[in-house]
């Protein structure tokens, strides 16, 4: 029995390990690393969260390119009281056809707007120096990508605030690592010569 509990111990301390660190992935050579992965119960502050991370969370240098993942149409460019700047995008449909609706949270310049139609690669906002501006930076210059299903328009976005101002499923999440163009938990940078499959995603920064 003893030996059991230690195993189940090991299992869990392991699996926790796996979950913060993001083992599981693998990165092309020069991708930058992500700093608080989907799931995390860290901030990239090193702070503890109050729920599961629902997006990913990349630190950036000041001036830093976020890249449209896919192509798709901006629903909405806002500066939102704790997420700061924050660029709302329809994907259009993933390959096992939940919708991509990705938020690009926690950046400065933004060079789309509403309505825009956006290309795969294509340079859409820039990182600045707005991290302590904004409570829900933590301080720490980076862009946070999140996927939901479900796009909160005008009509009805009352007092929510953070991802719930955005989306109406934003405390649900969608795992980002399912969706990358080389496969599940394979970032995949984009490349203006390739060509990728509708309903993949591409890293949102520039890969070095
Ligand atoms: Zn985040």
């Amino acid at each position: 029995m003893r030996k059991l509990t230690a195993n189940l111990s090991l299992i869990i301390a392991l699996s926790f390990v796996a979950g913060c660190k993001n083992s599981a992935l693998t990165y092309p050579l020069g991708a930058p690393k992500i700093d608080s992965g989907f799931g995390s119960y860290i901030g990239v502050n090193g702070g503890a969260r109050m729920a599961a991370h629902q997006g990913i969370d990349i630190i950036g240098v000041d001036g830093q390119e976020i890249l449209a993942v896919a192509d798709g149409i901006v629903l909405e460019a806002t500066v939102e009281r704790c997420w700061g700047p924050t660029i709302a995008v329809d994907h259009g449909n993933s390959i096992d056809n939940s919708k991509i609706i990705a938020l690009y949270g926690h950046v400065d310049e933004m060079l789309v707007g509403e309505g825009d139609l956006v290309k795969r690669g294509q340079i859409i906002a820039r990182l600045g120096n707005n991290q302590d501006k904004f409570e829900c930076i933590w301080g720490v210059r980076h862009l946070h990508f999140q996927i939901g299903q479900k796009y909160r328009d005008r009509s009805n976005k009352g007092t929510y605030w953070g991802h719930s101002y955005f989306l109406e499923d934003g405390n649900k999440g969608i795992d980002p690592h399912l969706y990358w163009a080389d496969g599940p938990n394979v970032v995949t940078c984009y490349e203006s010569n390739r060509q990728y499959k509708n309903g993949t995603i591409t890293y949102p920064v520039p890969c070095g």
